[in-house]
């Protein structure tokens, strides 16, 4: 039995979620931070991102951070340099979550998920993850 998650769209077993997946991830880069963690602040954004965890503002906030990361290659080391000033004043702690959700996220069609990441090994799921990476940016492209 496959079924489908609600938010993503991704065919999974009925045995996994994408919540499982993501569990799998987690370990694997807290594990190996030099080699499967390499991709932590992908997983994690792109993640967040296709199941709507954030309010709008931080939604958006992330889609730019991942744009970032992905296109200009910032390191996550200078995006955290960068956020500083927002991060100590305690001000986005408090509102990634609270507040009304992206309304036209179920305008969005994503192309690939994590059931896409493949944790065969180390280039693979880090080639994987940045490579879903660069489709979650392509598919909310129509978001501003
Ligand atoms: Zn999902």
């Amino acid at each position: 039995m496959m079924k489908t998650c609600p938010q993503c769209g991704a065919r999974l077993p009925s045995n996994d979620s994408c919540q499982q997946r993501f569990d799998q991830c987690m370990a694997l880069e807290y594990e190996s931070p030099a080699a499967f963690g390499t991709v932590h602040h992908l997983t994690v954004t792109c993640y967040m991102l296709q199941h709507n965890a954030y309010a709008r503002d931080a939604w958006l906030q992330a889609r730019t951070m991942l744009a970032q990361f992905v296109r200009d290659d910032v390191t996550p080391a200078e995006m955290r340099q960068k956020n500083r000033s927002q991060l100590d004043s305690g001000q986005r702690a408090g509102h990634i979550n609270r507040g009304a959700k992206l309304t036209e996220f179920d305008t969005i069609r994503w192309t690939s998920t994590i059931a896409d990441v493949r944790f065969d090994d180390c280039e693979i799921y880090c080639a994987d993850v940045a490579r879903w990476a660069l489709s979650v940016l392509a598919d909310t492209e129509h978001i501003t």
